[in-house]
C-alpha cells in the first residue's frame, strides 16, 4: 500500500480509539490501520471515511460560497 501524500510505504498497525475508552478494555476499539513510514500519515476506514465527509462539506460550502458571490456581484 502507498501514501496518498508522499506515495511512502504505508505499514500495517494496529490502532486504539480513545474515544470508545471509558476505563474499560473494550477489544472492539482495537482496529487495523496503517502509518506511513516516510511521513507518519495514519489512515484506516473510519479515518478515510471522515476524510471525505469533510471534503464533501467544504465543497459544499464552497457551492454556497460562489453562489453568494454571484449574487452580489449581479446586484
Ligand atoms: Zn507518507
Amino acid at each position: 500500500m502507498e501514501c496518498t501524500r508522499c506515495h511512502g510505504f504505508m505499514a500495517k498497525e494496529r490502532l486504539y480509539d480513545l474515544l470508545e475508552n471509558d476505563g474499560q478494555f473494550y477489544v472492539g476499539a482495537w482496529r487495523w490501520g496503517s502509518r506511513c513510514v516516510a511521513c507518519g500519515k495514519v489512515s484506516d476506514w473510519v479515518i478515510e471515511q471522515n476524510r471525505q465527509i469533510a471534503a464533501k462539506a467544504v465543497t459544499a460550502n464552497q457551492r454556497k460560497g460562489n453562489a453568494r458571490n454571484e449574487e452580489a456581484g449581479a446586484a
